[in-house]
């Protein structure tokens, strides 16, 4: 079942790995091994900063697991991608929903010499978006780390 031909960049098979077993550097992790003093969620501050808020519970998570079409929302995916991209961009203070997220990533941007958002329509990334469906099909979290579903790699053979 693992393969080493699919093309996926050894760090983020480390990540995936980290993630899997619960040993990414969270505040939480780092607050048991009293790195850091506290572990609240620096972004969102409703809840403690653990693997599972980061990849799932946060807000800004959330928000952007909602504009990937990966939970369900109210959101329009792709005009609403449009629209937060549009934001990011512009020099003028963000007054909707949304607005703590995009202030919160303009003020981590500042640390970035140089940086670019820009917007992919759907039809530019139909293999991430089936590896999405995939997604959805399961009750619990999957991490594919040596290989994709196959739809996903019959999309980008
Ligand atoms: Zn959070």
């Amino acid at each position: 079942m693992i393969r080493s031909s699919l093309n996926v960049a050894s760090k983020i098979k480390t990540t995936l790995w980290k993630m899997a077993i619960g040993y990414l550097p969270t505040l939480s992790n780092l607050q048991v091994r009293r790195i850091a003093a506290v572990s609240c969620c620096p972004i969102c501050r409703a809840d403690e900063e653990s693997i599972k808020h980061v990849f799932q519970e946060c807000l800004f998570t959330r928000q952007i697991l909602q504009d990937l079409k990966v939970a369900s929302s109210p959101f329009n995916g792709e005009r609403d991608a449009l629209t937060i991209i549009n934001k990011l961009k512009s020099p003028e203070e963000d007054k909707s929903t949304i607005s703590v997220l995009i202030k919160e990533i303009k003020e981590r941007v500042r640390w970035f010499a140089l940086i670019d958002f820009r917007y992919v329509p759907r039809k530019a990334n139909e293999a991430a978006h089936i590896l999405v469906e995939e997604g959805r099909r399961h009750a619990s979290p999957r991490f594919w780390i040596e290989e994709a579903p196959i739809e996903v790699e019959a999309k980008v053979a």
